[in-house]
């Protein structure tokens, strides 16, 4: 049976929602009170990093705004990918190889900590292995080859390879393409599956979660941290801020390093013939600036994931990802859609994580740039293990020092429309 409700921040019913039935309500907070931590946010970053709190004993309660999973986490387009947004053979022109390599590391971690978190705790996510990354542009072939050479002899990753044109377009069903990456130590999962067993694994281990519950205020008072709300304040030794790309102003100096852009997805029927769309069942992401991602779920939708509609209305959405889908597979023309969704995602300057002590015992784990599905719950959990007292292995991440946006609080937004526009018609032409 569905739930009638919809996010009040991202447009857009998702098949996500219709295929996990009525979710659970959490209560609002209710009054007053003090805790260890606090945590802002119900995605994936604030519940893992509830759970490992909760399950190391420390007292945590997990203020969301709206319902869990009402950011990204609950909407996005399931690809796990590896390593981060930047490849190895980008990052390591700015950062060296050493630690990119730890780094990389990192992001292998965050994968087997998703998969063997999900089985220890009986979450069915509906994991299906293999990534496709596609060049659009004949240009962009030499790139792919040097990268699948780069990430197995320098950083000893043997699941990738480069594909030609020709294993490209038997592997997708389509010849618009013109070869790339074939991974297969990656895979896609069902991110509302996902979110919503993390949060029952949060909430058994004893972490109070409420929903319907936004932060109005996050400020330091007298050695104590204080978030505000319409039904209490709850008071805490530390904070984390986990809001992503729906933070607003509630921290300033998160607001200046990450910046949301939306993205949006369009989920077909059942297909008729699910052979000839990605018959090997592999997730896809392309070279374009503004990518397109998508893959098909357990029960044979075409999940497509695209970007170029800035109207946020969920009726301007659909015959946009129409347009795609039917221009990588014109036999699917006429294809019925039966859902169309959009979210925010966080992106930071350099497009690598934003991971900092934004004041004295409040840190800001975001701007995933796209790429947060394994690295928002795997750092979730290193912010537990730090608080918890055990190494601080979220180090390599913060040491990383994201510049802020140009243009100061009124102008970051529009100047990143201007660069999203002129990468869009880059894509294109
Ligand atoms: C359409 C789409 C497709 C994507 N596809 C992929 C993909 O295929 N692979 C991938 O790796 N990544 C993908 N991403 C990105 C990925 O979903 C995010 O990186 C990840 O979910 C971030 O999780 P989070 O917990 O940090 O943020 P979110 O899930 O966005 O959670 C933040 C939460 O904070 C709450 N909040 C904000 N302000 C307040 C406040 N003041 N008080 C209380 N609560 C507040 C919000 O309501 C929200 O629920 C995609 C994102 C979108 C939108």
């Amino acid at each position: 049976m569905s739930d009638p409700y919809r996010s009040p921040i991202s447009p857009g019913r998702s098949w996500y929602e219709d295929s996990v039935g009525p979710r659970p309500r959490h209560p609002r907070l209710d009054g007053s009170r003090t805790v260890d931590v606090v945590v802002v946010g119900g995605g994936f970053t604030g519940l893992s990093a509830a759970a490992h709190l909760a399950r190391a004993g420390i007292s945590v309660a997990l203020l969301e705004a709206h319902r869990l999973g009402d950011g990204a986490s609950g909407r996005n387009g399931g690809q796990m990918g590896t390593g981060h947004r930047l490849w190895p053979v980008e990052l390591e022109k700015h950062i060296g190889l050493e630690r990119s390599r730890t780094l990389f590391d990192v992001a292998e971690e965050a994968k087997a900590h998703l998969l063997a978190f999900s089985r220890e705790n009986d979450i069915e996510i509906d994991y299906r292995p293999g990534q496709l990354s596609l060049a659009h542009k004949k240009g962009y072939v030499e790139e792919y080859r040097k990268a699948a050479q780069v990430v197995a002899e320098r950083y000893g990753y043997a699941h990738a390879r480069f594909m030609e044109r020709g294993e490209a377009a038997e592997r997708l069903g389509s010849s618009v393409y013109f070869g790339g990456i074939s991974d297969t130590g990656t895979g896609h999962i069902h991110p509302l599956k996902l979110l919503l067993g993390t949060a029952r694994v949060a909430a058994e281990a004893g972490a109070a979660l409420h929903e319907e519950t936004p932060v109005l205020s996050l400020e330091r008072r007298g050695g104590r941290i204080e978030a505000r709300t319409p039904f209490g304040t709850v008071t805490a030794a530390r904070a984390l801020i986990a809001t992503n790309a729906h933070g607003g102003t509630l921290n300033a100096r998160t607001a200046a390093h990450v910046l949301p852009i939306r993205s949006f997805i369009a989920a077909t029927e059942p297909l008729a013939e699910p052979e000839r769309v990605i018959p090997g069942g592999e997730s896809v992401d392309d070279s374009r600036f503004v990518v397109r991602y998508f893959r098909k779920s357990a029960d044979n939708r075409l999940l497509f994931g695209g970007r170029e509609a800035y109207s946020s209305a969920s009726s301007a959405i659909e015959p946009q990802i129409r347009r795609q889908i039917e221009a990588t597979w014109p036999h699917l023309k006429g294809v019925p859609i039966s859902h169309a969704w959009g979210g925010s995602v966080a992106v930071t300057m350099t497009r690598m994580p934003y991971v900092a002590e934004v004041e004295p015992g409040i840190t800001t784990l975001a701007g995933w740039s796209g790429h947060g599905v394994m690295l928002s719950n795997f750092c979730g959990r290193l912010y537990a293990e730090r608080v918890a007292g055990g190494p601080d292995r979220l180090e390599p991440l913060a040491a990383l020092r994201i510049p802020a946006f140009p243009g100061g609080r009124r102008l970051r937004t529009p100047l990143l429309f201007l660069a999203m526009t002129w990468f869009s018609l880059r894509d294109r032409f």
